[in-house]
């Protein structure tokens, strides 16, 4: 398709503004859609302000007399008949509207009315009466220097000169089993709605289509690696491993041993390791893909262990380190402060062989580091990474085993969908001694009891957490608790006896990990917060965790919230403060299962946060939303299966949603 620099009116200035929006060729345009719409009713003419905003509709009455000035100017006036009387009106430089502008043609006026001289200067005219009464106003997200009404006319120029080129990703038969009208149409309609009826049709299409591109995609990948990606065979030395597992510091939980049992039959089998680890936030994952980069060493392969944290790259390093002491393996780590000179050499050794196994952040896999035999490679919370990363790592020419683990506990129906290409191996069983967080719902007025609660913890010496939805006061506006407010409140409450400080988002990495340190070492006993504690926060003694305006959150945040305590052998509690919503929130008294809790979560909807917010690659749909579009989704899988099956037909069309592989999504 052409380049965005030639649709009409589309100048260098315009292009990089669009740029910085993400808009960078025409299908990226057209495929804009509006983030909301606006309802607007027709004015009458008694009732609009002076030099207020107003949207009429009428018939023109008088032919419009245009107007040139120098400089390319001009101007067009004419009266218009409205159910509220006759009123005048000028439009600025649409001489080209002049031949539509018929007398007696009816005509929507959009504009800002002068009562005095009667007259409205109008930013818009459409051509035509709405049926409807309302007229339905597409809202778009922009940057600072492009308008609206620039993005709208800028849609409905590339539609009129290129709508009819615009990539349409569902194949005939299925356009036509639900009678969907065409691409071009329903991009007219989202950006032009005429109304509630159509726009939703439109919507559900085009929501269509992209759920079974993303469908098509994973129904795909899964295809390659059952029939074209061949793995590879090990033979494992059953001893030394038997002898490792004894020497475990701990004993597996039912379920980690069927993960291992798992992983190792994948890794004996000669067709390729695809396979999602998953587990609740402490469920014990590490250590199963540490049993498995054991295993490949023993095998004489290198494996590769992403993170996505440097902390936690850290982190794994030197357990894996300790783990692994009494053994030849060479455990290297690799992350954005290695020295360069470092650096070269690790380099080296991981093409030469010398490494066994690599711990960094995920660029391991992304840079051009060259391994010498990578069998196996293990990337740590794979919610953040999507399909095309997916993709990509099978694109490499590389065909190391894959174990991907992630915390983010998804229904399982759901799970089977948007991971349908992997095989998967669940942790429920937490490890023995822990002991579920009681939780407990409480209502703002009851916020003495709270205290009391607080207090008693602290009498026992044990330190609590705090966490509100905001910082402080200037990003407020639904007077929601704030960390800086809730500080000066615990402070009048607790600081005589106790010592309490903040941590958020927004402090500069050293002091928040000097806080953090200070509240491991007991040094700090409450702790403020958001969200936004670093992860792998693990203070055993703090027993307490208060939140407030927990119907601000989503249940699977408050479940990783609560996460944080019930981490030694005391009971612990959580607090949930609110006056809203406590029928969701009731679900947290009673539920202690994060796989439970999303399944909650998922029914209700609405307040779902399956992913959290903006993590996933798998999120980054432009209209389709996974959770609120599931029944789609169903019928975009069941579809594509059925489309990939029938190997003969469309092969350009499947050759387009393939390559569309790397640029969507
Ligand atoms: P996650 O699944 O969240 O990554 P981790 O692997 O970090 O959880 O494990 C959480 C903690 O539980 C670690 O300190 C780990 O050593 C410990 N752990 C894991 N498995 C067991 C077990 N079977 N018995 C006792 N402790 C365990
Ligand atoms: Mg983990």
């Amino acid at each position: 398709m052409d380049d965005l620099k030639n649709v009409k009116g589309i100048g260098p200035k315009a292009l990089t503004l669009l740029q910085k929006i993400n808009i960078n060729t025409i299908e990226d345009l057209v495929c804009h859609y509006p983030f909301r719409y606006d309802y607007l009713k027709r004015d009458n003419l008694l009732e609009v302000e002076d030099k207020g905003k107003i949207i009429i509709d009428g018939k023109i009455e008088s032919v419009p007399i245009l107007m040139r000035f120098k400089a390319g100017l001009n101007k067009m006036n004419f009266r218009l008949v409205t159910q509220s009387g006759v009123v005048g009106v000028s439009i600025f430089n649409r001489a080209f509207m002049k031949k539509d502008l018929e007398v007696g043609s009816g005509v929507t006026v959009i504009g800002k009315y002068d009562k005095t001289k009667n007259v409205i200067t109008a930013s818009e005219i459409k051509i035509g009466l709405l049926s409807n009464k309302v007229r339905i106003e597409p809202v778009y997200h922009t940057t600072s220097g492009l308008t609206n009404k620039n993005i709208s006319t800028f849609i409905n120029m590339a539609l009129l000169m290129y709508g009819k080129h615009i990539n349409d990703y569902i194949p005939s038969r299925y356009l036509e089993k639900y009678n969907f009208v065409n691409k071009r149409t329903a991009l007219n309609i989202v950006h032009n709605p005429p109304s509630d009826e159509k726009l939703n049709e439109a919507k559900y299409r085009l929501k269509y289509e992209e759920l079974f591109a993303f469908m098509y995609k994973i129904n795909y990948l899964r295809k390659q690696n059952k029939n074209v990606a061949k793995g590879i065979r090990r033979n494992i030395d059953k001893k030394s491993l038997e002898k490792f597992m004894t020497e475990l510091p701990f004993k597996l939980t039912n379920d980690q041993s069927k993960a291992v049992e798992d992983i190792i039959k994948d890794m004996e089998s000669n067709s390729r390791m695809n396979r999602l680890l998953q587990g609740d936030v402490g469920s014990g994952k590490t250590i199963v893909s540490f049993i498995a980069m054991y295993v490949n060493s023993l095998c004489h392969y290198q494996s590769a262990l992403m993170a996505p944290t440097e902390i936690l790259a850290v982190q794994h390093y030197n357990n894996l380190k300790d783990l692994l002491k009494d053994t030849n393996i060479e455990v290297a780590l690799l992350t954005g402060s290695t020295l360069k000179k470092e650096k070269t050499e690790i380099y080296k050794k991981l093409a030469s062989g010398t490494i066994d196994i690599i711990i960094g952040t995920h660029a391991l896999i992304q840079e051009d580091v060259n391994y010498n035999n990578l069998g196996l490679v293990v990337t740590d919370e794979q919610h953040r990474f999507g399909v095309n990363q997916r993709g990509n790592l099978q694109n490499k020419g590389l065909m190391p085993d894959i174990l991907y683990m992630s915390a983010t506990p998804i229904p399982r129906t759901y799970a089977l969908t948007i991971y349908g290409d992997m095989d998967t191996s669940i942790i429920r069983e937490k490890p023995m001694g822990r002991k579920p967080v009681k939780t407990y719902v409480k209502n703002s007025s009851e916020i003495k009891d709270v205290l009391q609660m607080m207090l008693d913890e602290l009498k026992q010496h044990h330190q609590v957490y705090v966490i509100a939805p905001l910082i402080e006061d200037s990003e407020n506006s639904n007077d929601l608790a704030t960390v800086c407010d809730l500080r000066d409140k615990m402070k009048l409450a607790f600081g005589e006896y106790f010592k309490i400080d903040i941590v958020h988002g927004k402090m500069a990495s050293k002091a928040k990990e000097l806080i953090m340190q200070e509240f491991a070492q007991n040094k700090i006993q409450i702790l403020i917060s958001t969200t936004v504690i670093e992860v792998g926060v693990d203070v055993s003694n703090a027993t307490t965790m208060v939140i407030f305006d927990a119907n601000r959150f989503g249940l699977s945040t408050l479940h990783q919230l609560r996460g944080r305590v019930g981490r030694g052998s005391n009971e612990s509690k959580c607090i949930l403060i609110s006056d809203n919503d406590t029928k969701r929130l009731s679900i947290m008294e009673k539920e202690n299962d994060g796989f439970k809790i999303s399944e909650e979560d998922f029914k209700l909807r609405g307040h779902g946060d399956l992913f959290g917010t903006k993590q996933s690659g798998d999120m980054c749909f432009k209209i389709a939303s996974i959770r609120d579009d599931y029944d789609i989704l169903l019928k975009a899988k069941a579809d594509s299966e059925e489309y990939l099956k029938d190997e003969e037909n469309d092969l350009e069309l499947k050759k387009l949603l393939i390559d569309s592989m790397n640029t969507n999504y």
